[in-house]
């Protein structure tokens, strides 16, 4: 699709997606899906439930089990197969009640045929999202110009096969473009989760964040300092327990209970890593652990328990890790606990220092990860509201890519289009993220040859 074609999708899929849209005889009685939703002339759809039956499409995928992907999937879904892994498959017939006949859990890692779309493969990659989320890499020849949107493509009947890499929601990670499915192939499309796609999105990888957590529950615990070696100027639990005028090694007898907030499924990495780190349980709600029994994690099912008070880890709303709720929260189990830890994994809670360059050039971004300081336990700090009792912690703890790992995954592959998948209502948003895109395509040019970008460890940049 040429630019100006490409425009005028986006002006299509702007009008479809409008919020007082309402189903009548007119509109044909559903929501139209925009270009994006159905791969370029496969009868594939992805992420595209809230549509209905689209015409011509024969397969339905699900990249992972959050609602914002499967709005609309219920039990009266009858549009057509759907594929997904089988964490997902697990958790959309408990969840939504979807008629088993019509979900197929595919095999993660290895190319599988999709009957009935003229010999399209896929290969399931998982995607270091929520549990079950994975990338879909497709592979065949395009055969028909299935969906709503009147662009139409010219390649379909060609022989040419064509690659589609289909991120859902991911944390970019080496991993992805190290895959053997994909590694050394050119992809002519990857539609991207653009949710952090600005520079002013940073954070920490995700296993420094998950240690550095499990670290800093065990000091607390075990009444270590908090403090790094060093002895740093950051404010700690220790600094902060002694101007609150006690202090952490009296509490050392006491028990401590570590409360974890989450919303939906995901986050439940931190978890497993406190619980272990504490050699403890893990206590959660029973309409949550039917819900975590559903995740091929046995590792997280070991460690669930029903018994709240054998427990010294928590696994609770997000919404229960607020000075007040949590005090409620704690009261259920008077006597039981001398303080809590309340953490809060949320997603981007960086701002870029002032006077941080808006625009920094492909280069530059790329080498930024050499020069950032090393994310530890230290580097957590409580809230302002937290009291002796309650000590709450915000965690820089994202399942998305940071606007680095985008440019470190963009950069390693060798594509024809990206489509951004996330922030894609505006005009002027996605003008922003399309000049990023440019700047992409623009560098790799330069470059010649795509390589690999430099990582630090197989799983983070
Ligand atoms: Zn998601």
């Amino acid at each position: 699709m040429s630019s100006h074609k490409e425009n005028e999708a986006w002006k299509e899929a702007a009008v479809v997606e409008d919020r007082n849209f309402r189903p009548n005889k007119g509109n044909g009685g559903r929501r139209k899906a925009p270009f994006y939703k159905v791969l370029q002339g496969m009868p594939i759809a992805v992420d595209a439930f809230r549509y209905g039956s689209i015409p011509d499409v024969t397969a339905y995928f699900l990249t992972h089990a959050h609602s914002d992907h499967y709005t609309n999937l219920a039990s009266n879904w009858k549009s057509g197969p759907i594929y997904c892994s089988q964490g997902t498959a697990n958790l959309i017939i408990h969840m939504l009640s979807v008629d088993p006949k019509w979900v197929h859990p595919l095999p993660m890692d290895i190319s599988s045929e999709i009957p009935n779309t003229g010999g399209v493969r896929v290969t399931l990659i998982e995607a270091n999202h929520c549990p079950g989320s994975c990338l879909f890499f497709f592979e065949g020849p395009q055969t028909v110009n299935a969906g709503d949107s009147v662009f139409k493509s010219s390649y379909v009947g060609s022989t040419r096969t064509f690659r589609y890499l289909h991120c859902g929601d991911f944390r970019a990670s080496p991993k992805h473009v190290l895959h053997p499915a994909v590694k050394g192939k050119r992809i002519d499309h990857i539609y991207l989760d653009t949710t952090y796609l600005d520079p002013k999105y940073t954070f920490p990888p995700q296993p420094l964040v998950i240690s550095a957590c499990a670290e800093l529950a065990k000091r607390i615990v075990s009444g270590q300092s908090t403090t790094d070696d060093a002895g740093g100027k950051t404010r700690t639990v220790d600094s902060f327990m002694s101007v609150q005028g006690r202090s952490s090694e009296k509490k050392k007898d006491g028990k401590i209970l570590v409360v974890v907030g989450t919303y939906s499924i995901g986050k439940e990495r931190i978890v497993k890593a406190i619980a272990q780190a504490l050699n403890t349980r893990v206590y959660c709600d029973a309409r949550k652990a039917a819900i975590l029994r559903c995740q091929s994690d046995p590792e997280l099912h070991a460690l669930l328990t029903t018994d709240p008070i054998s427990a010294g880890v928590h696994l609770v709303p997000l919404s229960v890790i607020t000075s007040d709720k949590l005090k409620t929260y704690m009261d259920r189990f008077q006597g039981n606990y001398t303080r809590a830890i309340g953490f809060r994994p949320t997603g981007w809670t960086y701002t870029s220092p002032a006077g941080s360059d808006s625009s920094p050039s492909i280069p530059s971004i790329l080498s930024r990860a050499a020069s950032r300081p090393p994310f530890t336990y230290a580097s957590l700090r409580p809230t302002r509201n937290s009291t002796g009792a309650l000590t709450l912690y915000g965690i820089p703890y994202s399942e998305h890519s940071s606007f680095f790992e985008l440019t470190c995954f963009a950069m390693s592959l060798e594509w024809g289009k990206m489509i951004a998948t996330v922030n894609v209502g505006s005009a002027i948003s996605r003008g922003k993220m399309g000049r990023w895109i440019e700047k992409w395509e623009a560098e790799r040019k330069k470059r010649g040859k795509t390589e690999v970008v430099k990582y630090r460890e197989l799983d983070y940049w």
